[in-house]
C-alpha cells in the first residue's frame, strides 16, 4: 500500500479489501463468505445486542526479516475462542473453521501486511456473535463468526517505553467466579468506566485488583501483568484473569532463559519488591510500566528510575518480536508461514 505511512500507524481501524463470515444455523455452520463490505445485517432482537453473546480475539500476523509472514500461536486463539463460546452459551466454532477463516482473511489483504523494520503489523480480529432472536433470556440458535484485519502500529502511543498505571479501586472488571476468564465483552463493558477515568487523569491503563479482597493484582486491563525479582518471573493467579497467551509465552521464553517462574496471588503491596513490573499481551507484546499510583490509599510504586525498560523487560521482548519477525528461531512451533 503506497499511501500508507507504516511507522506512523495508529492501534486503529484502517479499511482493507475483504472480511469472512460464517454463519451457524439448523444446528451447523456453512460454508465461509467473503465479503467487501464493513457491514452485517442482523435482526434487532440478537442476542449479541441484548444479552451480552458476544466473544472476541486479537492476533497478529508479522513480515518477517525474510518477507515470509508469520501468524503467531493460532491454535491458541481457537482454543480459547471455544472456552468462551462455552461460557455465554455460544455455538463453537471448530479450530479448523476458525484457522481456514483466519488464514483466508490475511491472504485476501496481502498489501495490508505491515513491510518488515516499521514495528507495525497486521491485527486479525475474530469474532462470534449470537444472532438468533430471543426477548427472553436465552441463548440463540444463530450465530455469525467473522474475521477482519487491520494494519495497527503500537497499541500503547509509547511503544516500547514505561507506561503509568492508575489502581483502580472503584470498580471492578470482573468478579471472582464471573465471566473476566473468557474474551467477552462484556468484561469491557464492565471495565470502559475506568479505563475512560484512567486515561481523563494521564494514565496509560489500569491495574484491576481482585474483587473480593482487593488486595490482590488481576491484570492490566487488556494485558496481563507481570513482575520481576529475584530472577524470577512472576505473575497473578486468579479466576478472573482472561489467561493471555503472550504471557504464557513470556512464562516459557523466561524459564529458557533460566530464570524461575511463579503463577500465584501477587498482593498489590508487593509491587514494592518488584525489579521490573511489566503488562502483556497481544497488542503491545510488553509494556514496562514505570509507575503504579494507588491513590486512594496514598501509595506510588516506581520502577525504571532511569527512564528505560529494564533488562529483563528487554531480553524477553527482543526474544519474543525475534520469534513472530523470524530473527529467531521459534523452536516451540508457535509461528505458523501464511505466504
Ligand atoms: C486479550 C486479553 C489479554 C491479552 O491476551 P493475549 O492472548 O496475550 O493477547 C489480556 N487481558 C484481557 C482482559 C484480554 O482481553
Amino acid at each position: 500500500m503506497e499511501n500508507i505511512d507504516w511507522k506512523s500507524l495508529p492501534f486503529g481501524y484502517l479499511k482493507t479489501d475483504y472480511n469472512i463470515r460464517c454463519y451457524y444455523r439448523d444446528g451447523k455452520w456453512g460454508e465461509l463468505e467473503i465479503s467487501s463490505s464493513e457491514y452485517i445485517d442482523m435482526h434487532i432482537a440478537a442476542t449479541c445486542l441484548h444479552y451480552g453473546q458476544e466473544a472476541f480475539e486479537g492476533m497478529k500476523a508479522f513480515r518477517g526479516a525474510d518477507n515470509k509472514i508469520r501468524v503467531f500461536r493460532c491454535p491458541d486463539n481457537a482454543k480459547r475462542m471455544e472456552t468462551s463460546a462455552e461460557g455465554v452459551v455460544m455455538a463453537k466454532v471448530p479450530h479448523d473453521l476458525f484457522h481456514e477463516a483466519v488464514i483466508k482473511t490475511i491472504k485476501m489483504n496481502l498489501r495490508f501486511v505491515p513491510p518488515y523494520g516499521t514495528g507495525a503489523s497486521l491485527y486479525i480480529r475474530p469474532l462470534l456473535v449470537g444472532t438468533g432472536a430471543q426477548v427472553g433470556v436465552n441463548p440463540a440458535s444463530e450465530y455469525l463468526f467473522m474475521v477482519f484485519v487491520t494494519p495497527v502500529g503500537p497499541y500503547f502511543k509509547e511503544g516500547f517505553n514505561p507506561v503509568e498505571m492508575l489502581v483502580c479501586r472503584d470498580h471492578d472488571r470482573a468478579a471472582p467466579l464471573g465471566t473476566g476468564h473468557i474474551k467477552v465483552g462484556g468484561n469491557y463493558a464492565a471495565s470502559l468506566i475506568s479505563i475512560v477515568h484512567g486515561h481523563n487523569k494521564g494514565f496509560s491503563s489500569i491495574i484491576y485488583l481482585d474483587a473480593r479482597e482487593k488486595k490482590y493484582i488481576d491484570e492490566c486491563g487488556p494485558a496481563n501483568f507481570f513482575g520481576i525479582k529475584d530472577n524470577t518471573y512472576i505473575t497473578p493467579s486468579s479466576t478472573s484473569i482472561l489467561p493471555s497467551i503472550t504471557n504464557k509465552s513470556l512464562m516459557v521464553l523466561a524459564e529458557d532463559m533460566g530464570m524461575k517462574v511463579e503463577r500465584r496471588p501477587v498482593e498489590v503491596t508487593e509491587l514494592d519488591s518488584f525489579e521490573e513490573a511489566g503488562a502483556c499481551g497481544t497488542a503491545a507484546v510488553i509494556s514496562p510500566i514505570k509507575k503504579v499510583v494507588d491513590w486512594q490509599v496514598n501509595k506510588v510504586y516506581e520502577f525504571c528510575k532511569d527512564g528505560k525498560p529494564g533488562p529483563v523487560s528487554v531480553k524477553l521482548y527482543n526474544k519474543l518480536t525475534g520469534i513472530q519477525l523470524g530473527t529467531e528461531p521459534d523452536k516451540w512451533g508457535w509461528t505458523e508461514i501464511v505466504e
